[in-house]
Formats: structure tokens, C-alpha cells, sequence
């Protein structure tokens, strides 16, 4: 089980949660990094990676590991779907509301705790879609 609830509010976090809070882009630490770097010029990449951990394991936020690429943040930790698009790469939120009944179901299966589950449609995103239609007139 991971642990939640409290988690110890430092400048850095708090730094790392408003530039999470402020795209809704899925970036990637790297990203993240970037971004904190412009309000604190001398932290470190080190020090980012620890603290987007230290959030995830108290459910501030979620990571998103995509096998052995580089994992993508969600500062919504709340369940949600998401579609991941194979032209441009974006992960956006789906607004619809999730199955919470499939964990009923995958906890029959047998001795299974379950506590979250991930679901992810691939495809075109919408933008992609327009520009692939815009190609096509011009
Ligand atoms: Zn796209
Ligand atoms: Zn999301």
C-alpha cells in the first residue's frame, strides 16, 4: 500500500505542484524541471526526480510510466482515462468517469486487492486529426 495523506510542504514542492497544476500537458520531469528552474535557478534535476517521487507515493500527484520511456506526471491524482495520441505524443484527459466497477470484478478473479486501475486509448488526437483533414485540402 502506498502511503498517503500527509506530506511536508517545502518550497521546491510547492514550486513543483504549481508548474504541474498549470499545464494540463502531462510533462515530463524533464519538463518540470525546466519550467521550476526559471523561479529557482540552482536546483537540481537530482532534486526533482526525489520530490515528483516523494508526491506520487502520497497521491498528491500520479505518475505515468510508459514502459522504457521516460515517466510523465499528472497533477490530477484522482482516477481518470486518458487518450495518448500516436501522431504527436500528447496525453490528454478524458472527461467521462471511470469503471470502478472493473476492480469489483478483477478482485473475483481471486485473492486480488485492487486498489486503482490505468486505462489508456491510443490514436489520433484531435488537433492531429484537423491538421491531417487540412493537409488534405491544401
Ligand atoms: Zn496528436
Ligand atoms: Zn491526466
Amino acid at each position: 500500500m502506498k502511503p498517503k495523506g500527509f506530506v511536508r510542504r517545502t518550497r521546491q514542492r510547492e514550486a513543483i505542484l504549481e508548474v504541474l497544476r498549470g499545464t494540463k500537458s502531462h510533462p515530463t520531469a524533464d519538463w518540470v524541471y525546466q519550467e521550476v528552474r526559471k523561479e529557482m535557478p540552482h536546483v537540481s534535476l537530482g532534486t526533482i526526480y526525489r520530490n515528483l517521487r516523494t508526491l506520487s507515493e502520497h497521491g498528491e500527484i500520479r505518475e505515468l510510466a510508459y514502459g522504457s520511456n521516460h515517466s510523465r506526471f499528472d497533477a490530477n491524482p484522482h482516477s481518470h482515462y486518458h487518450f495518448v495520441c500516436d501522431s504527436c505524443g500528447a496525453i490528454e484527459d478524458l472527461e467521462m468517469p471511470t469503471f470502478q466497477e472493473l476492480n469489483d470484478k478483477v478482485e473475483k478473479l481471486g485473492d486480488y486487492q485492487v486498489l486503482n486501475h490505468r486505462l489508456e486509448f491510443y490514436g489520433i488526437c484531435p488537433d492531429c486529426v484537423r491538421e491531417k483533414s487540412d493537409r488534405r485540402v491544401n
